[in-house]
């Protein structure tokens, strides 16, 4: 079969030594090394005669052989070979210098006197000499039959491959001919659909890999670069959209709320909101409400800048659900904020969260908390509410997910602050109740849209644009750590705010200084490496925390600490005398990331703040500000000017919109970083990139969802299968998977 072609083992097409150096580069099979592309690629020079070269420019000449000669070079040790060639009136040196000379062999052999060449290089000088050092050349009747073939392949573009100190990209340049050129387009099957390429102007993947790895100009790889990079986004637009497909086609229950006339939840609740939902909120509500009435499970993102007013919009997708019969889950990252959603939905709902007492209302339901450090009777309490379908909604970590942990009847899962949870956990919920429950994935760290579209392709999404009420914003400083004034200053800062009776967070990546890994579960930072030599010890919460109480900046204030490995009722404490003012200083890990809302919070002071990523930084600023008192948020760090770290603090210090910090995070990052390490090795992803093909992949997702919806099975493209299944093995499972 042609396919085969492809699959064919390098080391049966080439020499092993050539297979073997390919293979370094994990390049195994025919169709890998056609996959490798060039890096880049070297214009061709311009075509020149002797008599009018310039110092400095890239020519190509044709000339013929006078002498060449290869002699040991006494002084600098290795070995030269100088040539001379001229047109019959002028000439021309060309020089090569080798550490052998049995490496400058085959140069020796071809620049025989009298052969004429097409000489490609930049013109130097030496010794008032006119010369070319390393030249590319093209000889008459050796690479070429004859004077205008060689002139032609002068004039093509030159690819230059990632290569490696085993294999030089000219070696690979002949190891792809070796493998393209025997091969016909029937052998290089194309999964692109002919109908996708006509509509998007593409050439066939065999023209591609020609274009691409044997230009004749510049219009030539640009055009192949195109329809290849194209290529990549369908394929995995096709993968995303088939995996929507499959998920559709579980089919779920339909949860359209009340019927009509009769008193639901959500009517009552909608009565007593205090405010008025912003448009963004009625709009994606309506969306989430319709998915939510139709018998095939909701996949939705939604995506809000902090403070956009999230969590409403979930209880009210919750409230549909229990108005239907069905529960609903709440899962939170931490303890801490499933604690907190607990209060926020008790205190939203009023007395319709208050079934089974005497205050509750005509259609009251409960809202349980279920968490791992619980105690025993609570969480026996919470596990009957969930499974007898007394608890319209649950909240909790992934304890939830727990084997023991029933339902009456889940009918919809919302994830809060989705990044720390994976789809294998999802899919564990979704397991737990014989149908497939609506799913709503709701983030607060902004993601650009094609990004959403790439990591989150089997997602709809829907974005909170706005944020509500009059929030008086953030204001960000970086302050140098060795900056003794400054970070006194600080320390002052701080103090006068609470004796304005406000409060202020002190964030640090560590739990005690001991602490090497500075993980606590899903709790803590993911903390990244430090730049230069000898990395300081990184400040700690209980250090801090007690340097703190000793300052006399905050003589008399009680300091309060937070961190992950509390527990539960500790951690409740804590906040709640954070909360209500008593402890009015608060030093703990990135546990407050997420979610933590206390309005009268108007100071940040975050510690080692190189080390922690943009969207993270962004998130914990998110924290203060939320109420009618500006905030202030004071980034320490001790980054050098001009690192990276450096440039993500100032990014951060210079604009407070979330979209674009997140496309700054990602350029400054590494694409595989983005997608997921499994991209980092593999044949996926070459060509696109998710934050500057916006296009590209915008188009791919149409012609995608077009192709599957045609034929989700796929039988009739047989080569788009396998391509996406290609995409679909063990190592970029785990990609899709962070959906
Ligand atoms: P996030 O999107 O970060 O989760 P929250 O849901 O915690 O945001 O909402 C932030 C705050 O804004 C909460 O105190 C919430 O009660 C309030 N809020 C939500 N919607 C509105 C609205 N339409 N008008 C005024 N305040 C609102
Ligand atoms: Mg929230």
């Amino acid at each position: 079969m042609s396919e085969d072609r492809l699959a064919e083992p390098l080391r049966k097409v080439l020499g092993t030594r050539t297979a073997g150096a390919l293979e370094k580069l994990g390049l195994v099979t025919a169709g890998d090394l056609l996959r490798h592309y060039p890096r880049r690629y070297v214009e061709p020079g311009r075509m020149s005669d002797l008599a009018s070269l310039v110092v400095g420019e890239h020519v190509a000449v044709m000339a013929r052989v006078q002498q060449a000669t290869v002699r040991d070079m006494r002084s600098r040790g290795g070995a030269m070979l100088q040539a001379k060639v001229t047109d019959g009136v002028r000439s021309l040196h060309l020089t090569f210098f080798a550490r052998h000379r049995g490496s400058l062999r085959p140069h020796e052999d071809r620049l025989r006197p009298g052969r004429l060449g097409m000489f490609t290089g930049t013109v130097g000088e030496y010794r008032g000499e006119l010369q070319l050092t390393h030249p590319e050349y093209q000889l008459v009747g050796v690479d070429a039959d004859d004077e205008a073939t060689v002139m032609l392949e002068a004039s093509r573009p030159v690819p230059v491959y990632p290569a490696s100190a085993a294999i030089p990209t000219w070696r690979i340049q002949r190891a792809v001919r070796t493998v393209l050129d025997p091969l016909d387009p029937a052998d290089v099957p194309d999964p692109l659909p002919d109908e996708v390429r006509e509509r998007r102007g593409l050439v066939d993947l065999h023209t591609a890999l020609r274009l691409v790895h044997e230009p004749f100009s510049e219009r030539d790889w640009q055009r192949a670069r195109r329809r290849l990079r194209y290529e990549e986004a369908f394929v995995l637009q096709a993968a995303l959209a088939r995996r929507r497909a499959i998920t559709a086609a579980l089919g779920a229950v339909a949860r359209p709320g009340a019927s009509d006339g009769a008193p639901g939840l959500l009517a009552a609740f909608d009565e007593r909101l205090p405010f008025t939902l912003t448009e963004g909120q009625r709009t994606v509500g309506e969306q989430i409400a319709h998915d939510l009435a139709q018998a095939v499970p909701m996949q939705r993102l939604l995506q809000g800048e902090v403070g956009s007013g999230k969590t409403v919009v979930a209880l009210r997708a919750m409230l549909q659900v229990v108005d239907s019969g069905g529960q609903a889950a709440l899962l939170a990252p931490t303890e801490v904020l499933a604690a907190q959603h607990v209060r926020t939905l008790r205190a939203l709902l009023g007395p319709l969260a208050e079934a089974g007492m005497l205050t509750q209302a005509e259609a009251a339901t409960r809202v349980v908390l279920l968490t791992g450090s619980q105690g025993a009777t609570e969480r026996r309490e919470a596990l009957l509410d969930a499974a007898s379908g007394r608890a319209g909604i649950v909240v909790g970590t992934h304890a939830l997910l727990g084997d023991k942990v029933q339902f009456a009847d889940l009918g919809l899962v919302v994830v809060d602050e989705q990044h720390r949870f994976g789809v294998e956990q999802r899919d564990a919920l979704r397991t737990r109740s014989g149908t497939t429950p609506h799913l709503l994935v709701m983030t607060a760290t902004p993601i650009p849209r094609t990004v959403a579209m790439t990591v989150f392709g089997d997602l709809e999404t829907s974005t909170l644009a706005q944020v509500p009420a009059e929030r008086a914003g953030v204001t960000t400083h970086v302050v140098p750590a060795d900056n003794a004034t400054w970070v006194g200053r600080t320390w002052r800062r701080v103090r006068e705010e609470v004796d304005a009776g406000r409060r202020a967070y002190v964030v640090c990546p560590r739990i005690t200084s001991d602490d090497t890994t500075g993980v606590e579960g899903t709790d803590d930072a993911d903390l990244l490496a430090g730049e230069g030599e000898g990395a300081r010890p990184l400040h700690a919460v209980l250090d801090v925390a007690e340097r703190l109480r000793a300052d006399p900046a905050l003589a008399g204030v009680e300091v309060g600490v937070l961190h992950g490995r509390m527990p539960a009722a500790e951690k409740d404490a804590a906040m709640a005398r954070f909360a209500d003012g008593r402890a009015p200083v608060l030093v703990s890990t990135t546990v407050i990331e997420v979610g933590v809302d206390v309005p009268e919070a108007t100071v940040m002071v975050v510690l080692d703040a190189e080390r922690f990523g943009l969207s993270q930084l962004h998130q914990l600023r998110g924290r203060v500000g939320r109420g009618r008192d500006p905030g202030l948020c004071l980034l320490l760090s001790s980054a050098e000017d001009g690192t990276d770290a450096a440039t993500r603090l100032r990014t951060l210090a210079e604009t407070s919109d979330g979209f674009r910090l997140a496309t700054v995070d990602v350029q400054l990052r590494r694409e595989g970083d983005v997608l997921g390490s499994s991209q980092s090795g593999g044949t996926s992803l070459r060509l696109l990139r998710v934050v500057d093909h916006a296009e590209v992949i915008e188009e791919a997702r149409q012609d995608a969802v077009d192709v599957v919806g045609e034929d989700v099975t796929l039988l009739t493209r047989p080569v788009l299968a396998r391509a996406i299944e290609a995409w679909l093995d063990p190592r970029r499972e785990e990609f899709l998977d962070r959906t």
